[in-house]
This record gives C-alpha cells, structure tokens and sequence, in this order.
C-alpha cells in the first residue's frame, strides 16, 4: 500500500502523514480558518512496554508543539496505544505523564474509545484520574446499549464528553445493529448532555459526527437551552466533510477537526473504509487507475 502512489493518496485523504510536522501543518491550516484541532499520534495495541512509552512520548511532543507554536489544539489518544494490553498499571503511568503535561500546558486531553472489550477499563481509568487532573476527557460510544447508564455515571463527575456513534465492529447484544437505532440514540444522549442539569454539573459536551441532522439539532438545541457558544463544541475528522466547516465556523460555533498522523495508519484508515462502502468503490477505482 505504502508504496502504489495511488493508495498513499487515498490514505492522506484522512491522514495527514507521516510525521508530526506534517500534522501540525494541518492543524495551522485549520486554525487559520478558525477551526480548533485535536492531534492523534496513529498507533493501537502496543505488544510492548517500551513501544507504549514511546508512544506517551510523542504525545509530549505532540504537546509541547502545540504550546510552542501557540495552536489551538489538543491531544486525542488511545489507551491501547500507551500499554493497555500490557496491564493497568503500564498504561495508568503513561497516560498520567501525558496528563500531567497537558495541565501544565493547560490544555485538554481526549482518552478515545476503543472496542468494547476496553470500555470498562478506560472509563475507570479516566475516572480514577479525573480527580488529579481535571484535563481529561472521555469519549462515549451512542452504539453500545449501555453508554445511557455511563453518561449519568460522567455527568455526576461534570465531564468533557465526546459523543460519537462507534466505530468498531460489535455485536447486537452490546451494540444496536441498526443505524437508525444508533441515530436515535445518538440524538437521545446529545439531548442529555445539553441538558441544563448535565451544564449545570460543569459537563462539556463534544458532538462528533458528520451526521448534518445530529449537527443541526446540537445547534438547535443549543441556541434553545440558551447554552452559549463556548460551552460545547462539534468535532470532525479530517478529510471528511471539509465542506461544512465554513458554513459552521460562520454560524459561531466552536469546531474542532481530529487529524491523524503517524506511519502506524491501518486500523485508522479501515475503520474510516468500513464506515462508508462509497469509500471502498473509490479506493479500489483510484487504485486500478493508479
Ligand atoms: C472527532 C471524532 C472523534 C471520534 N472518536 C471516536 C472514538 O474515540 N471512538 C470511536 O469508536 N469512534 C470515534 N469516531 C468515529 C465515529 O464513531 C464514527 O464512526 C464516524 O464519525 C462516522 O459516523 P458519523 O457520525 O459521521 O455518521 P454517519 O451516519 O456514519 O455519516 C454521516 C455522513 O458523514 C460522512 N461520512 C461519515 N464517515 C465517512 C467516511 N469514513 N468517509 C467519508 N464520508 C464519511 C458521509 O457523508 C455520511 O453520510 C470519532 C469521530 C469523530 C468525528
């Protein structure tokens, strides 16, 4: 793949490259168009201990860029990219070090959510960590059946919350098979994280979605509950849905655009394939034409 010209430019559709320069080139781009970034290093299920420390490292890089260039962004992590798989104890330390960084920068740090097998162990995480550094910020899943029970669990702790619909392969005993069920709840749970309750406990929300009628009802329900505009925020991937960023930075409302970067971009880049069939017909007709 890395090397069929064709292929690399379809993978830097969604990721910005291979290096962390190339990444913070992006996020300048956006800031100058007004839109806040969210940086991921790409990586996942580390096998060692040293490959999870490297991994914080680059976050501290990743850090450390952003407050030296004065950009607007902030870091987005997996946990089984600093050790998870290793034990609780290999990924609380890591992920400690980033967070401790990112007070001192005062900036937040997204903890994205992975497959089911790791929701137990990140939101515990997250919440063990929660109390020492209030940076942190979690991610909910709107297709798993129990994320209804671990918002009410995240709203009582006043927590930045990342909704977004999933975006692993699970089963229907976990997770609703039907979009319009996954929609439904989606709509459901921005309704609650919007809620004067759930502001009122110091809940920020973060709607995540390219979804434009999930997009218009967080702004309308915004503008109703009379929530201003720095109190929530819509994120989106880069490479995805470029066309609505003028048209929602000019509404005033806050933007914020994940970009990845990194050589480790396999799992990233199926994921982005496999949640949009369209993708692979366009993959496969640039790769035949290149
Ligand atoms: C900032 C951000 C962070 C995320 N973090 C996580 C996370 O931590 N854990 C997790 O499981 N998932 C995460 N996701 C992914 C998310 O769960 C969905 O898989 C993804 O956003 C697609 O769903 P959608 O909400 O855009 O709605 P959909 O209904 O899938 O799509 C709505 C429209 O968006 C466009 N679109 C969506 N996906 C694509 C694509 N791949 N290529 C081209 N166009 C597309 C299409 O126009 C589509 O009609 C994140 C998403 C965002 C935006």
């Amino acid at each position: 793949m890395d090397r069929l010209p064709a292929a690399r430019r379809f993978v830097r559709r969604f990721v910005a490259g291979p290096a962390l320069e190339d990444a913070l080139r992006a996020v300048a781009r956006l800031n100058a168009d007004g839109v806040d970034a969210a940086v991921t290093h790409l990586g996942e299920n580390v096998a060692t201990a040293d490959d999870a420390t490297h991994a914080a490292d680059a976050y501290l890089d990743v850090l450390d860029e952003i407050a030296r260039r004065r950009l607007r962004a902030v870091p987005s992590l997996k946990l089984t990219h600093l050790g998870l798989d290793l034990g609780e104890a290999v990924c609380r330390a890591n992920l400690e070090r980033v967070a401790t960084r990112g007070l001192a920068n005062r900036t937040l740090v997204w903890v994205d959510m992975e497959s089911s097998a790791y929701t137990n162990r990140t939101l515990d995480l997250y919440r063990a960590l929660h109390a020492s550094h209030s940076n942190l910020a979690c991610v909910v899943q709107a297709y798993l059946r129990r994320t209804t029970q671990d918002v009410e669990r995240l709203i009582e702790v006043g927590a930045a919350v990342r909704l977004c619909k999933g975006a692993y392969r699970e089963p229907p005993e976990i997770a609703f098979p039907d979009k319009r069920d996954v929609d439904a709840s989606y709509a459901r749970l921005l309704d609650r994280l919007l809620s004067a309750d759930a502001l009122a406990r110091g809940v920020y929300p973060a709607f995540a979605t390219h979804d434009e009628r999930l997009l218009d009802r967080a702004r309308d329900g915004a503008k109703q509950g009379g929530v201003p505009a720095d109190r929530y925020e819509l994120q989106m991937l880069y490479g995805i849905r470029h066309d609505l960023h003028a048209p929602l930075r000019a509404s005033g409302v806050r933007l914020r655009v994940l970009v990845p970067y990194g050589k480790d971009w396999y799992g990233y880049f199926m994921r982005r394939l496999a949640e949009r069939p369209a993708n692979l017909a366009f993959f496969f007709r640039q790769l035949v034409r290149g």
